[in-house]
């Protein structure tokens, strides 16, 4: 067994992901989630708490280096599972396709599939509820766009539907279920369902009530500032805003152009296409937690069924959206191939190698990039991965790459709370320009840098 830690060792050592886990165990009013000055979400509480080493915490928080690994969990929850890959875990069957029962498909944000098995789930009579995202009625008075609730009817669960870019957390949904007798469904990107998991197998009340983990592919995640940035960009005051929406759906456009949009106050509505916003590349990492450095689960390992983007020909051209889904339970297997047979799912069956086409940039983030950020000193708590430190297979200048993402994700936070604090917005989107321009530069035209300067007219407009 690795030393004892704390919520502070994790939160200091840049590795907390926020997923209120360890609050949720508190269970006390004073320990709470709540937003740092980067707009993460990390845990706060009093120093008798925050500060206590203790066992549970070691072998439930998800980056602590003491909890069981992803390969561990899966071996335990899914022993039957036929198949085995080194990306992609343990798994029945894996498909690619979409939703054809009324409109869930047009609802979601790609295929919608999480919201259709949720439901399916629930029209089963399976659970009692699904821990799912929403956008909080009155976010300037919520002070938070998105949270975690548990939907009870269909209508409910389908009111969640689409991505959320956004920190979120368990805690108050991990009490509720605590409470509130019933079976539930949670839906999650890879870390918070290994937190469930770790969970689960230390609390009992938890392990009987958590029938169903639904796990969302994870490319990483966005601070609060995203949206704020969006405002910034899109010239409207940040404390009007009502609604936001990362992926606007267009059945008429490729799916894998994002679009933004934003709903104020007064009903007006603006949008922009992440491609003109200074930091709308997903892969140059702004805003990313510092802990999804140290990642190394991009499609939900320890999830009874993982759904992701089909991002590859011909399915990243069709607008109305496409998922890829790693079903790893039987239960689950079953729930899909009956759906499949009566003609309301259209899936087809893919082997590991596609679902990893499908992630590519995912993987090399998470296994050749973490293998090389494993080899470079830093303080605190090291954390313990399935991947081994080497900086000798990339190339040069993919490790440029890493780095310059690295960077790009520790300086956007700290200019944006710059910016914000001197309230001089240009000093942050100026900045953000020129770094996503030599990111572009770097990743897609081996850094000349024509195409760095081509880039950054573009994108002062
Ligand atoms: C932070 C993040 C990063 C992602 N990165 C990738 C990636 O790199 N590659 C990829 O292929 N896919 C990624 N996804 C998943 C992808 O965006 C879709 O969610 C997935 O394909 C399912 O689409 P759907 O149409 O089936 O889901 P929908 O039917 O639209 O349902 C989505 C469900 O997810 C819930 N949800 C929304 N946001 C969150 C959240 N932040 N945390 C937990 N639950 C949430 C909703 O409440 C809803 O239940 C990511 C998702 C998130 C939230
Ligand atoms: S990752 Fe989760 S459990 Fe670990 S310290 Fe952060 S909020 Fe707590
Ligand atoms: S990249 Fe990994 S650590 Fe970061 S949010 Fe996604 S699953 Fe969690």
């Amino acid at each position: 067994m690795s030393k004892l830690l704390s919520p502070k060792d994790i939160v200091h050592s840049g590795l907390c992901i926020g997923c209120g886990s360890c609050v949720a165990q508190a269970n006390k009013p004073d320990a709470q989630m709540n937003f740092d000055d980067y707009g993460q979400l990390k845990p706060q509480g009093s120093p008798a708490w925050f500060n206590q080493k203790s066992l549970s915490f070691t072998q439930t928080c998800p980056f602590s280096p003491g909890a069981r690994n992803e390969d561990y969990l899966a071996n335990n929850l899914y022993p039957s599972a036929p198949q085995q890959d080194v990306a992609i875990g343990r798994f029945q069957t894996a498909y690619v396709g979409h939703v054809g029962e009324e409109d869930f498909r047009l609802q979601g944000s790609s295929g919608g599939m999480v919201t259709w098995v949720a439901t399916e789930l629930l029209r089963k009579g399976l659970i009692d509820g699904v821990a799912h995202v929403i956008a909080t009625e009155d976010p300037q008075t919520e002070g938070r766009y998105f949270k975690y609730r548990i939907a009870r009817t269909e209508a409910e669960v389908r009111a969640g539907a689409k991505s959320r870019y956004y920190p979120i957390e368990l805690s108050a949904i991990l009490k509720t279920i605590r409470e509130v007798p019933g079976h539930y469904a949670v839906v999650g990107i890879p870390c918070f369902i290994k937190a469930v998991q770790l969970l689960r197998r230390e609390d009992p009340v938890i392990r009987e009530r958590i029938r169903f983990t639904l796990g969302l592919f994870c490319g990483h995640m966005k601070s609060a500032r995203f949206v704020e940035s969006f405002a910034w960009q899109m010239q409207v005051p940040t404390n009007q805003i009502e609604k936001v929406e990362y992926r606007l759906k267009d059945p008429n456009r490729p799916a894998n152009w994002y679009n933004a949009q934003l709903t104020l106050r007064d009903g007006q509505v603006v949008n922009r296409d992440w491609w003109h916003l200074a930091d709308g590349d997903w892969g140059a990492g702004f805003y990313m937690n510092s802990a999804c450095n140290f990642c190394d689960d991009v499609v939900a390992e320890t999830a009874d069924i993982a759904f992701g983007d089909a991002w590859v020909e011909p399915y990243s051209s069709d607008g109305k959206g496409t998922n890829v889904v790693v079903v790893r339970s039987p239960l689950m297997q079953n729930l899909v191939e009956n759906a499949i047979q009566e003609g309301r799912l259209q899936l087809e069956t893919v082997d590991a190698a596609f679902v990893h086409q499908t992630q590519a940039a995912g993987f090399r983030q998470r296994r050749e990039g973490l293998a090389y950020r494993l080899t470079w000193n830093r303080p605190g708590v090291q954390p313990r991965k399935r991947v081994s430190p080497d900086s000798k297979t990339p190339t040069r200048h993919r490790k440029f790459i890493y780095r310059v993402r690295y960077y790009i994700s520790a300086w956007s936070n700290r200019v944006f709370k710059l910016a914000r604090q001197i309230q001089k917005p240009p000093l942050y989107y100026s900045w953000a320009r020129l770094a996503a321009a030599i990111y572009h530069g770097l990743a897609y035209h081996q850094g000349k840098m024509a195409e760095m300067r081509k880039r950054y007219s573009e994108l002062k407009g």
